[in-house]
């Protein structure tokens, strides 16, 4: 071996990051000592063997394997490019370890691609750092009781509609949802009772909404629902339902089931109008259905 080789060769196989190279059926003609600790799996066991063999198998963070679809090493023995993804990949013991891949390819003298090298390097911390990054998150923005979005998450997003409103003319609406007579089912049936009708009544509203709506719980016993792209009608349309969902749903009691109501009001957001002012109205109008009976809906908008 010619001692520029034998140097290269060793400063590969010393290399911290797991280093393999395949061919261009990828077939694995090369395997260092940190792929060795990375997966488990020795030198022996893997060179020879195809990539896609059993023996790795990468997965992206939904369990799809990459090995037939999306697996960076193909793509770059294709297109010639790098490519870089974070996926699990298979260890000997069984278990999947995430890691940052990233694959380049080995051309010959003429330039013709005839494998590839992928380097990849563990990547457990910030995978951590990210799934408590998320967990924060997930903490600072959700209701613990409902699992609805909290306060503060739909204060942050009736500023960003209130912007886009204005910069793009994007409409939204909202609802003020307020439940009735609520203080009586905690008198009644006891404070936990309570508790559960409010999460019955989330998640009742959580149903009725589409996927791409914010419904979050503002305090107590009211709630705040941000619906994108809608006319009047539509806005209507979708407080009846909230409405009729909830009224069908039922609490269970020991001496039976408590039916529960909510009182609605439902306005579009103007582009003058500040996020207080937004609710303002809606909570206004939520108090005519009071008014008028409550188990009701009240739609209104700015003059
Ligand atoms: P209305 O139909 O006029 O809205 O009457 P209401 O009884 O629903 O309204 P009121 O504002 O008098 O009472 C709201 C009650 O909600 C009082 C409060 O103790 C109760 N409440 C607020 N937050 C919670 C909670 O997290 N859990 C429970 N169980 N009760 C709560
Ligand atoms: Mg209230
Ligand atoms: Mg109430």
């Amino acid at each position: 071996m010619p001692i520029e080789t034998e140097l290269f060769k060793s400063l590969l196989d010393n290399f911290y990051d797991g280093v393999y190279f395949v061919d261009s059926e990828r077939r694995i003609t090369y395997w260092n000592q940190g792929a060795e600790r990375i997966t488990g799996f020795t030198a022996g066991e893997a060179v020879g063997t195809l990539c896609s063999d059993n023996l790795l198998m990468h997965v992206d963070g939904a369990g799809t394997c990459l090995c037939h679809a999306g697996c960076p090493l193909a793509a770059t023995i294709s297109d010639g490019d790098r490519h870089e993804a974070e996926v699990f990949l298979h260890h000997k013991q069984g278990h999947r370890v995430p890691v940052l891949v990233r694959a380049a390819p080995i051309r010959d003298t003429d330039g013709a691609i005839v494998g590839a090298i992928e380097v990849f390097s563990d990547n457990s911390t910030k995978m951590a750092a990210l799934q408590r990054a998320n967990e924060l998150e997930r903490i600072a923005f959700l209701d613990p009781l409902t699992g609805l979005a909290n306060r503060a998450y739909t204060e942050i997003t009736l500023r960003g509609r209130l912007d886009e409103l204005v910069r793009y003319g994007w409409p939204f609406g909202i609802l003020f949802i307020d439940v009735d007579h609520f203080k009586q089912v905690n008198d009644t049936h006891g404070h936990d009772a309570g508790d559960q009708a409010l999460s019955i009544v989330a998640d009742s509203l959580r149903g009725g909404a589409r996927s791409f709506d914010v419904v979050g719980r503002w305090g107590g016993e009211e709630f705040v629902a941000v619906l994108v792209n809608l006319s009047e009608r539509k806005l209507r349309a979708i407080a009846e339902r909230f409405r009729v969902l909830v009224e069908t749903s039922r609490l269970p009691v020991a001496d039976g089931a408590v039916r529960i109501t909510v009182s609605i009001g439902g306005t579009l957001a103007d582009p003058r109008d500040s996020v207080d002012e937004l609710v303002k109205r809606a909570d206004t109008l939520m108090y005519r259905s009071k008014e008028t009976g409550r188990n009701r809906v009240t739609v209104g908008n700015r003059d």
